[in-house]
């Protein structure tokens, strides 16, 4: 059996090392770029969301490299992404590929059903096996989702420019080696050492955006042309509000983020009171969590098209009135373009400077990188 899921963020470090686990080869389809994009949207509906038309590509490009099944989360809506699986499937089928397809359903929706896949795969896997398995699997995300979180902070201080993304990308080298529970937490401090020696200049001035939205455009970073690292080498200190193992771990406690997400559904509740799907809510409740801390502004990604989001864009006036703090939207699909994104991110950049230039006292202080 190979196998291969969609292409997100840094998620295929830890499936690699998940299904190794289970004795499974894990086929990663090559990094997402303008080809798998084209391939998808030839195949899509036109209106299906951004992410699913990269998804399209992704599976296409991963059965062209010799994967025999496929695996895709599943849920549930209110938004469109509980269909996303059956759909994705639906279309690949009529190209005329033959593979198995495999839905994931939450943890939360039942853990025998859950189990099943998993002993599907690995047969007489028992679920102690398993459990241990997705433990080791899931403190290696981790470990991956802090490199990461401590990037986007530093980025904006180092001395010379592209230090920081070469660090992280040896740090999740050290860390993609890391096999046993010992050696995880070994690497998992040699690599956060990696990302800590980058050469940079504390005492820089820097903007603090939080960056808010949709869960895959906010993890993939070709569906939104690298925006982060491209802020943070514009000097821009970041923080996230979505990450892959906040999003995994059934207890919502979002440790990685650093706000439980019934604490950010609660600031979210004077504006949006229920889940309106996807990250709706969270997207709001953040909006109010970065403007509480004091950050200059906040950045909103979505798929154009997007509902949940678009709920959320439509109530952010009223936070943005209420919170004195500006938001950048900006939406994606298949027909946006890098330089009109970093032309707009630039604008946004200089009102925030002028804000600051009339406030002087909301100026970081020199040597306040703040820890993950
Ligand atoms: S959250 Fe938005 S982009 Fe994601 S599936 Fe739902 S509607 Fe589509």
């Amino acid at each position: 059996m190979r196998i291969s899921a969609p292409q997100m963020g840094n998620l295929h470090i830890m499936l690699d090392d998940l299904f190794g686990r289970l004795g499974v080869e894990y086929v990663q389809p090559p990094p997402s770029s303008t080809k798998t994009l084209q391939l998808g949207a030839k195949h899509s509906p036109e209106f299906a969301c951004l992410p699913l038309k990269i998804n399209i590509g992704n599976f296409i490009e991963a059965l062209e490299v010799g994967a025999d099944t496929l695996v895709m989360a599943g849920g549930h809506g209110p938004c469109r992404f509980g269909y996303y699986g059956i759909v994705e499937e639906r279309i690949l089928r009529d190209l005329g590929y033959d593979f198995r397809f495999i839905m994931l359903e939450p943890f939360s929706d039942g853990v025998w059903a859950f189990y099943k896949v998993f002993e599907s795969l690995s047969p007489g896997l028992s679920i102690r096996k398993l459990w241990k398995i997705l433990k080791i699997s899931f403190s290696k995300a981790r470990a991956i989702d802090r490199l990461h979180k401590r990037a986007l902070q530093l980025r904006a201080y180092e001395a010379n420019r592209g230090d920081t993304t070469r660090a992280l990308h040896g740090a999740e080298e050290i860390m993609a080696a890391a096999h046993t529970a010992e050696e995880i937490e070994a690497a998992a401090s040699e690599s956060m050492a990696v990302i800590e020696a980058v050469e940079r200049d504390s005492g820089r001035d820097v903007l603090r955006i939080g960056i808010v939205g949709e869960f895959y455009l906010l993890l993939e970073p070709f569906s939104n042309f690298g925006l982060e690292e491209t802020l943070g080498q514009m000097g821009v200190y970041l923080e996230r509000s979505v990450w892959v193992t906040d999003w995994i771990a059934p207890n919502s406690n979002n440790v990685i983020y650093g706000y439980p997400k019934k604490t950010i559904e609660k600031k979210a509740e004077p504006f949006l009171d229920q889940n309106v799907g996807g990250e709706g809510r969270e997207t709001i409740g953040s909006l109010v969590n970065f403007a509480e801390m004091g950050f200059d502004g906040v950045i909103q990604l979505l798929p154009f098209g997007c509902m949940p989001e678009n709920i959320a864009t439509s109530i952010i006036p009223r936070v943005q009135q209420e919170h004195d703090i500006p938001v950048l939207t900006l939406a994606f699909d298949e027909q946006t373009g890098r330089a009109g994104m970093v032309t707009r991110v630039e604008a946004f950049l200089d009102l925030l400077e002028a804000r600051r230039r009339n406030r002087p006292g909301a100026a970081l202080k020199p040597g306040t990188a703040a820890s993950a």
